[in-house]
């Protein structure tokens, strides 16, 4: 039996009833996963449980960057700037098929926030700080230079540019990489599980939760020793739960929350030759432009939020703000709202501080303890979840009184065990002569590649397998792919699957409205749906599908 398999849900669900776990982890975004790695790799048994999907808040909806902090380098947050550089490095050698080095072009204008000397000795501060490698370091070009290297930026008010290294990732990937890795080293984690209740022992102490099973409708009780809330944008809903705890419902630190939107546009719309991080001349913040595929995405913004938690939505005028930005600084591009092909939304958890606005708020992580026992973490970044997690685990170590060191910083994420880049070049190109066999795309070995690491040979396998029960390529693709996911990545829902483990929604969604018919087909067949599942299903994507183009006012 594979223990991250949708098959298996109920299986698993039932063997949370025999055990008493060493740590329970509420929340399957990147930071419950990280600590749900670092816990079970140092021997504790881990149970995370995940009230939608795995990464379905803030951990699919970032500007999808594993970051070295330059944002960090302007509000003088160094000791943050080494910190996220050095994580940066450590992501990227675990986990090099889904984070990719990509050359980033700051354009340094007239009127915008660092003039010509302050940005470059701030980029060689940032690859001093950040441990950039030397063929990353920063390179300053004069306007005549920046200009070829960029043709779609306005000249008027060019003075040079910087072009240096960002990382560029799926965050919903990353998250699912790092959860199956956890499963490897023996945690079990269960999506669509949502914590109803927290549990308590005779000394007042939680000892576990109540799980909500959202598709049977049947709650388990979870026992286990520690509990941790690791709950993004819903921890303080989830310490509100805390009902034994003197300071439940007023905290001393409570959550901020701001939101960001990125906006997806054809990539001929906007084809840049690199991703640009520039200046939005008007309030001085600075804006994403980041090729990807067949589109562009841009973002983000970063406005207060007290709106519905579950589902944060984009305003025209967010979208009216990241095209103005876009069009600002590559006006031939004459960006519209009918351009906008996708878009996302996400909600920052970030601790509150009086009286600050919310691009001033830092992005540091908090821990807070509540009398009850329950840990709580917020704040933080995708970048810097390993180190969260150690955090987290050796104060969970101490606690239980094992002594067992931190082991991450050296451990390849499932799919991604490769000594170098040129020995991931070799692997595909091994694997896509193999898949030639079959008449597999070399470009759809490559995909599944960027998503999958290694892990592609099970695909192959499986494809090989499936070969001349398909009618044609299109559906062997599909259905190998649909396959991987429920069998060995727990997609249990549409959603899960054309969102979170694929991302098409949002860097494909034109060409989704006559396939996910298909894939609900492909999921009944697997799952054993009854049509009335399946219908609502696909109602429920549909509902997504139609949401990234639905503006709030
Ligand atoms: P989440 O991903 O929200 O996970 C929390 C999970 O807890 C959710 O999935 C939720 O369903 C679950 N949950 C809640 N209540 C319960 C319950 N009762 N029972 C069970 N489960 C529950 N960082 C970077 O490093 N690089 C970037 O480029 C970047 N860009 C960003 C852009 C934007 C617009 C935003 C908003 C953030 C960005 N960040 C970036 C920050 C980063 O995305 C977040 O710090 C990170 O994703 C937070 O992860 P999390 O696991 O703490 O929260």
């Amino acid at each position: 039996m594979n223990d991250f398999s949708a098959t298996f849900r109920p299986e698993l669900f039932s063997r949370t009833a025999l055990e008493t776990y060493d740590l329970l982890v509420i929340g399957g975004g990147i930071t419950g996963a990280g600590i749900a790695l670092d816990a079970a790799a140092r021997g504790l048994k881990t149970v995370l449980v995940e009230k939608e999907d795995f990464a379905s808040g803030t951990s699919s909806r970032s500007t999808k960057l594993i970051h070295g902090g330059l944002r960090y380098l302007k509000q003088l947050e160094l000791a943050l700037v080494k910190e996220v550089g050095t994580e940066r490095a450590i992501v990227y050698r675990n986990a090099p098929h889904v984070v990719r080095p990509e050359r980033m072009l700051l354009p340094i204008v007239r009127g915008g926030s660092l003039g010509k000397t302050l940005s470059s000795i701030g980029l060689w501060i940032y690859d001093v700080l950040a441990g950039v490698p030397a063929d990353e370091r920063r390179k300053m070009l004069d306007a005549r230079q920046t200009s070829v290297e960029e043709p779609m930026l306005r000249r008027d008010i060019l003075l040079g540019g910087g072009l240096y290294y960002e990382y560029r990732t799926d965050d919903a990937r990353l998250t699912i990489e790092i959860l199956k890795t956890a499963v490897e080293k023996g945690a079990l984690a269960l999506n669509h599980a949502e914590v109803t209740a927290l549990n308590y022992d005779t000394a007042g102490q939680i000892c576990g939760a109540t799980v909500l099973d959202r598709f049977s409708g049947t709650s388990h009780e979870i026992r286990a020793k520690f509990t941790v809330n690791a709950a993004g944008p819903w921890v303080d809903g989830v310490r509100r739960l805390d009902v034994k705890a003197p300071d439940s419902l007023r905290p001393r630190k409570r959550l901020h929350l701001t939101k960001g939107i990125h906006l997806v546009v054809p990539r001929q719309r906007l084809p840049l030759r690199q991703s640009a991080y520039f200046d939005v001349l008007a309030d001085k913040r600075m804006v994403f432009a980041i090729p990807r595929g067949q589109v562009t995405y841009l973002g983000t913004t970063d406005t207060d939020y007290r709106g519905d938690i579950e589902r944060p939505m984009a305003t025209w005028a967010d979208v009216d703000y990241v095209l103005a930005a876009a069009n600002e600084m590559f006006p031939t591009a004459g960006l519209k709202r009918a351009d906008v092909v996708s878009s996302w939304a996400g909600l920052r958890p970030l601790i509150h501080e009086e009286g600050k606005s919310p691009s001033e708020l830092s992005r540091k992580d908090e821990i807070f303890l509540s009398s009850t026992g329950l840990l709580s973490i917020a704040g933080g970044k995708l970048t810097g979840y390993r180190k969260m997690a150690e955090r987290i685990v050796d104060r969970v170590c101490r606690n239980l009184g094992v002594k067992a060191d931190c082991p991450t910083a050296r451990m390849p994420l499932s799919g991604g065990a490769f000594a170098d880049p040129s020995q991931m070049r070799r692997f595909l190109e091994q694997r896509i002569g193999e898949a030639r066999q079959i008449e597999l795309p070399p470009a759809a070995v490559a995909d599944w590649f960027d998503k999958y690491g290694s892990n592609v040979d099970v695909l192959i396998e499986r494809a090989f397998a499936w070969k001349r029960a398909c009618a044609d390529t299109p559906e062997l693709l599909r259905k190998t792919e649909v396959w991987y996911a429920v069998e060995h990545e727990m997609a249990a829902t549409l959603n899960d699957y054309l969102i979170r483990r694929t991302g098409r929604l949002y860097f494909d969604r034109p060409a989704l409205g006559g396939y996910y018919p298909l894939v609900a087909q492909d999921f009944a067949d697997l799952l054993g749906w009854d049509p009335e599942r399946s219908k609502r299903e696909m109602e429920a994507f549909r509902q997504e599908y139609e949401a990234v183009l639905s503006f709030g006012e």
